[in-house]
């Protein structure tokens, strides 16, 4: 299982947008690598070809993908994505949250949860 490191996260966490999905992977030496977006509604969702992230086929452990609003509900699209491919563990992103996903037995599960805490605006830390 793919354990993300606090410095990890806080680096996934700040691929989050508030108006669209950004999306991308995880490999194995845990580089974010963030991928276009070919959604033609990517305030709604996201789709990643296959010809962008193939290059790093045998590297990749994780995929992760940003929802603008604080939900860690899965669109089918997300929920098929993340059955089909259950060798991979699947993060959701949020302002101050991520989800992280696996499959199993063709099951998807939610099975862990990273709040993120912000410094409040112009606090120094
Ligand atoms: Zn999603």
């Amino acid at each position: 299982m793919t354990m993300l490191s606090r410095h990890k996260l806080l680096e996934l966490n700040d691929a989050w947008n508030p108006v669209i999905e950004c999306c991308g992977i995880i490999l194995r030496d845990f580089t974010l690598v963030p991928l276009q977006n070919h959604s033609s509604t990517p305030e709604l969702n996201f789709i990643m070809k296959w010809e962008d992230y193939e290059p790093y086929r045998d590297q990749i452990i994780a995929t992760w993908h940003t929802h603008p609003h604080e939900s860690a509900n899965l669109s089918v699209a997300d929920y098929l994505m993340f059955k089909s491919n259950p060798e991979w563990r699947h993060f959701i992103v949020a302002r101050d949250i991520i989800w992280a996903y696996s499959t199993r037995n063709s099951r998807v599960f939610l099975d862990k949860t990273y709040s993120i805490p912000r410094a409040p605006e112009g606090s120094l830390s």
